[in-house]
């Protein structure tokens, strides 16, 4: 493999500030750093994870609030070849405890407001070194979380980047996972530049955009569509803790805000919001929609604001982007997910694997190109089920392609809830209600939900005289699983249906709850 130093993203962050140092790169809440001083706080944390033993290939996770310190812990550990390893905010410290020991993270940093959550799991993590920032004084402990601030302001930066290739791991991002259990699929530096170019190519990027971030950094919708590209691009971006409605209203007109993503969800709330009707908006360009079907009156609504959006299909395994609609097609191709990118590959497969050609056939979405991920860490197998040895890599999303090569996705085979743009896999959802003592069986099914998409539902059988409300379920799940997987319907029923094999009937469950039929 031929060494591209130039695509690292240690190497290409530092090249953007030497050409325009005092362009603004980054704001948030009321401070706002130039590249020169991005780059210097990317020099300052390389040199302070050095010095604390990070060395390539090793693993720094990251836990926080959206906050710079994401940004520049990710180009910090790229300069040290190691691999970055974004936590997903909203998880429970056992959830976080088996992704941070399954990457095996040397280095751990974590915000003011995730400490407490980390506090009680922290004996069982195996990380060799813990940092915090932004706590007030005394408040987590200075000894427990030594303080990043302090030993960046105290340490020599660094500037070399380590030479990587394209296939040499980014970053693990962590998916929900079909057994129970999260898989870190395998973003390479070729993965996020490849994403970068085909967004730069697909997507109207100018140098003097601003973008608003407030999707969560630690998903491959946050960090990859359009934040990497526009910071490679020189773009100033707003960056968000999270998504407030409100935050957003009152930061487009503040900044100048040109581009924003969203998932579906996300541009309701905004839509939905008492001051939308008054909001200004005249700045914003274009958004980009993706994670989730938009529906079509949303699509209006932000067009009727003259705002154009790029709907786009992919997944965290294609880091992130797979198929485009720009908005020249919006009308024409109502519902489609558009096309891939330049040089990157669909097609569709039956049951049996066999590729589909004809046109409206509905199959298998596979994926192939440079945005495809290496595999799942440390998980041959999963790897090897869902990458042939062609490359292509099987999505889980049933769709069909139209005469002009337009996809739409109508379906899934994977067994998974998306609620709010977060996935939930029912498989991890049911392992833990399976340890309440009140329940015999239990299936966790999506249902149709006017806010979120689709709701999670579970579907119960009760040990003999065991009584269970919603409540009580919603707070036995609560104290293991994070909010968005707990369950917000709960349906009673004599016996689960299965097949021959003993394999629970889905569909009929949901049809039976969305029907209300009796079981
Ligand atoms: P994630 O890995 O969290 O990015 O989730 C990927 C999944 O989100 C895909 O496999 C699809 O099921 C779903 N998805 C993403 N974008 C779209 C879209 N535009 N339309 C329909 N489903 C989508």
């Amino acid at each position: 493999m031929r060494v591209t130093p130039a695509i690292a993203l240690g190497q290409w962050i530092t090249e953007r500030a030497d050409r325009a140092p005092q362009r603004k790169a980054l704001s948030f809440e009321d401070a706002t750093w130039t590249y020169a001083e991005f780059v210097d706080h990317i020099d300052r944390l390389a040199a302070v994870l050095r010095q604390g033993g990070v060395a390539r290939g090793d693993r720094v996770g990251f836990l926080a609030f959206n906050h710079p310190l994401f940004l520049v812990t990710l180009f910090a550990a790229s300069r040290l070849g190691a691999i970055f390893v974004p936590l997903n905010f909203r998880l429970t410290g056992p959830e976080l405890e088996f992704i941070i020991n399954d990457a095996g993270v040397h280095s751990l940093i974590v915000g003011p407001d995730h400490q407490a959550v980390i506090g009680p799991v922290r004996p069982a993590l195996r990380c060799q070194r813990y940092y915090g920032f932004g706590g007030k004084d005394g408040r987590n402990g200075a000894e427990a979380w030594p303080d990043l601030a302090g030993f960046m302001a105290e340490c020599q930066p660094l500037r070399d980047a380590a030479e990587l290739a394209e296939d040499d791991v980014a970053a693990l991002m962590y998916t929900s996972g079909t057994t129970g259990h999260p898989k870190g699929s395998m973003m390479t530096v070729g993965n996020i530049w490849w994403n970068m170019v085909s967004e730069l190519v697909t997507v109207d990027i100018s140098s003097n955009d601003v973008l608003l971030t407030y999707a969560p950094l630690f998903h491959v919708g946050g960090l990859n569509v359009l934040t990497l590209s526009c910071l490679l691009k020189g773009v100033h971006v707003v960056l968000h803790p999270a998504f407030d409605p409100a935050r957003v209203i009152a930061d487009v007109p503040r900044h100048g805000v040109s581009l924003m993503f969203a998932v579906p969800a996300m541009l309701l709330f905004i839509s939905q919001h008492p001051d939308f009707e008054r909001a200004d908006m005249s700045t914003v360009r274009s958004i980009m929609v993706g994670g989730a079907p938009c529906p079509e009156t949303l699509l209006r609504l932000f067009n009727e604001r003259g705002i154009a959006v790029n709907q786009g299909y992919g997944l965290t395994e294609t880091a992130a982007m797979a198929s485009f609609l720009t908005p020249e097609w919006c009308w024409d191709k109502m519902g489609s997910v558009g096309k891939p990118p330049i040089l990157t590959r669909m097609r569709l497969i039956d049951a049996d694997g066999k590729v589909i050609t004809a046109p409206h056939v509905k199959g298998e979405v596979c994926v192939r190109g440079m945005n495809v991920t290496l595999g799942y860490w440390n998980r041959p197998d999963a790897t090897r089920d869902a990458i042939d040895p062609d490359g292509w890599f099987r999505t889980g999303d049933i769709g069909y392609v139209d005469e002009d090569g337009f996809y739409t996705i109508c379906d899934r085979v994977k067994d998974m809830v998306i609620s709010g743009g977060e996935n939930v896999y029912p498989a991890e959802v049911e392992s833990v209600l399976y340890e309440h003592p009140a329940i015999a069986e239990v299936a966790v099914i999506g249902q149709p939900d006017e806010t979120w998409g689709e709701k999670v539902v579970a579907v119960v059988a009760l040990k003999p005289g065991a009584r269970l409300d919603l409540e009580a379920l919603q707070a036995f799940a609560g104290s293991r699983l994070a909010r968005y997987k707990v369950p917000r319907q709960l349906r009673i029923v004599p016996g689960l249906p299965r097949n021959p094999t003993g394999k629970v009937l889905k569909y009929r469950l949901r049809e039976q709850v969305e029907l209300a039929l009796p079981e």
